[in-house]
């Protein structure tokens, strides 16, 4: 396919806010690709050149990409540098320049979409001296036969903002237009839930459309393998031990709600063990301990196992909350000095594969029995979740105030009978936590301090994702941030990590690509008109970093609304 093609469907795309509209031009795309064998263009529309659960990133700063331009267009870099500068969209940079270039007869209009994934695919493998040089190549490569459009979705693509507002429903929903014929809402329905739970088992919109192209049998034959990242079920809240009986049924399970973060620890039929966090990526050289607890503490040949990492004191031996560990999800270099720091233990609460079989459909119960029987526990090191299963609240309040008291966050009840829903956030678990005034939100913009502060970002524009458009909205700013490092986090560090992700800066203000998820406090929410989201948080502060959640995974306005209501009453609890 040629990549011009391709570009005039992102310009539709940009140009068409409506999701629906959206479905249709994607599967008009999707129509002419059913019968190509690379399906990969898909990653294209995604922005990618990569499955979702895959890591790999281009690594290239705006800069590299000047300097692509500069070689492919022999325009100055001061030329390049105050468009850019006017524009503020380095892919609308490259358009203009790419009309006016002086070579201007030298577009060959013949770049294929399999060249550009083939360019683009190489820039992560680069390594070593030289580096710069071979991705600027690359890079100019594409550019030098790229017509305007072109270049400019080259580069957007490049920076990780292709701007075409393309979510994973929309791309989902195009696929069943393209593949399956339905009668009705309840037909298309059954669509969707085949094909997000094919993508909960792969994040691999590539392979999905492939087997939808063969038919819903070969969708059905997506299964679970161990080594290959999943993402993990999802808990609802429950707003009492009554209410989570209500909402699960009795008896149920009560587990602690350990407060660390979540681990997918997956070892293949030969062996291999890998570990993954919430966010897909792959963690496993930075948890070198937690690899050798799994060589000695689970006793089977493959497995699945959903788990939790929580920190503890070395001396007191006393749990500590996520803050304290969250360093080592992201640490590359001297592993094992902070595997000795900071050491973890790991909580396994459940397991959805077996020494070759799929476990996902069995009830809660039997996976809680089949994993207590291969786990051999031992404290510090790996053990199962600690668990009650019980019809009586006295017990279950008793068990939850027991869990506070060990520093836990709250407790996890479990419905006996549910299977195990990979992705999804449905009632199969709960959790009850007594601090619930706080969200998950993403940082999509921020404002500089003035004097002492003239250089750090001082305020930041905090976002909830809408479930139904896939769209980031605002709904607060905070700015509590204390100029000393508090819970390790300063005005400055959070400076730091977001400045390569400003997109736009309009005085003192700055728009921020959403990539940074954070969790915050607030006193209150409110309606209000002053946000996108429609509502206001009173006085939100940051509390920390989450460095292993996706901003997808942030706060969605249903529960915007949900916490909104549940204050709404004054129900406390
Ligand atoms: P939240 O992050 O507030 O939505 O709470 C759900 C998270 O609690 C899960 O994603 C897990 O990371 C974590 N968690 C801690 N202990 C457990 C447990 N026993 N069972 C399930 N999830 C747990």
């Amino acid at each position: 396919m040629q990549y011009s093609q391709l570009c005039e469907v992102y310009e539709d795309l940009e140009k068409n806010p409506s999701r629906l509209k959206k479905t249709e031009i994607l599967s008009n795309l999707l129509k002419t690709l059913k019968h190509e064998k690379n399906k990969e263009i898909i990653y294209l529309i995604q922005g990618k050149v990569f499955p979702d659960y895959c890591e790999k990133e281009f690594g290239i700063s705006e800069q590299l990409c000047i300097k692509a331009l500069l070689k492919s267009s022999g325009i100055s870099k001061d030329k390049i540098v105050s468009e850019w500068r006017k524009i503020g969209d380095l892919g609308l940079v490259a358009e203009h320049i790419t009309k006016n270039k002086k070579q201007n007869t030298l577009f060959s209009h013949k770049l294929i979409t399999d060249k550009v994934l083939k360019n683009l695919k190489t820039l992560p493998e680069l390594q070593g001296k030289g580096t710069v040089d071979k991705k600027l190549s690359l890079i100019s490569e594409l550019l030098t036969s790229a017509s305007p459009i072109e270049a400019k979705y080259i580069i957007r693509t490049l920076l990780n903002d292709l701007r075409i507002g393309t979510g994973p429903g929309t791309i989902r929903d195009s696929i069943i237009d393209t593949c399956f014929k339905y009668k009705n809402i309840k037909q298309k329905k059954e669509f969707i839930d085949l094909i997000q739970a094919a993508y909960d088992r792969s994040n691999d919109f590539a392979l999905i459309f492939e087997k939808a192209c063969k038919g819903i049998k070969s969708i059905k034959s997506i299964n679970l393998t161990p080594g290959h990242p999943l993402k993990a079920m999802l808990a609802l809240k429950a707003e009492s031990i009554k209410d989570g009986f209500k909402k699960v049924g009795k008896p149920a399970a009560f587990e602690y709600k350990y407060d660390g973060f979540r681990m997918m620890i997956n070892k293949d039929e030969q062996g291999n063990i890998k570990i993954f966090t919430r966010r897909l990526d792959d963690v496993t050289n930075q948890f070198p301990d937690v690899v050798q607890y799994v060589k000695q503490h689970i006793k089977a040949k493959s497995f699945i196992i959903d788990s939790e990492a929580v920190g503890f004191n070395k001396k007191t031996k006393k749990y500590t909350p996520f803050q304290g560990v969250s360093q080592r999800i992201k640490r590359k270099h001297n592993i094992q000095e902070l595997v000795k720091k900071l050491p973890i233990e790991v909580n396994a609460f459940d397991i959805l594969y077996l020494n070759g079989k799929e476990l996902t459909n069995e009830p809660f119960e039997k996976r809680t029995k089949i994993l207590r029987k291969i786990i051999i526990n031992k404290r510090y090191h790996l053990k199962t979740a600690h668990q009650i299963i019980t019809n009586n609240e006295k017990q279950a309040q008793e068990f939850y105030k027991q869990a506070l008291k060990d520093n836990q966050e709250g407790v996890m009840i479990k419905n006996l009978k549910d299977k195990y829903q990979p992705g999804a956030r449905v009632g199969h678990m709960l959790k009850l936590k007594p601090a619930e005034n706080e969200l998950d939100l993403v940082i999509t913009g921020g404002e500089y301090g003035k004097g002492k502060r003239a250089g750090a970002l001082a305020s930041f524009v905090l976002s909830c994702k809408d479930n139904k458009t896939d769209k980031f909205l605002e709904i607060g700013k905070a700015s509590g941030l204390k100029e000393k490092e508090e819970l390790g986090l300063s005005f400055i560090e959070l400076t730091k990590k977001i400045k390569p992700l400003i997109t736009k800066e309009h005085g003192r203000k700055v728009d921020i690509k959403p990539k940074i998820v954070v969790t915050i406090r607030y006193q209150n929410i409110q309606r209000s008109p002053t946000y996108k989201s429609g509502f206001a948080l009173r006085f939100p502060r940051i509390i920390q970093l989450r460095p292993d959640r996706k901003a997808d995974d942030v706060a969605t306005l249903k529960e915007i609304n949900e916490d909104y209501e549940r204050h709404e009453l004054k129900i406390r609890y």
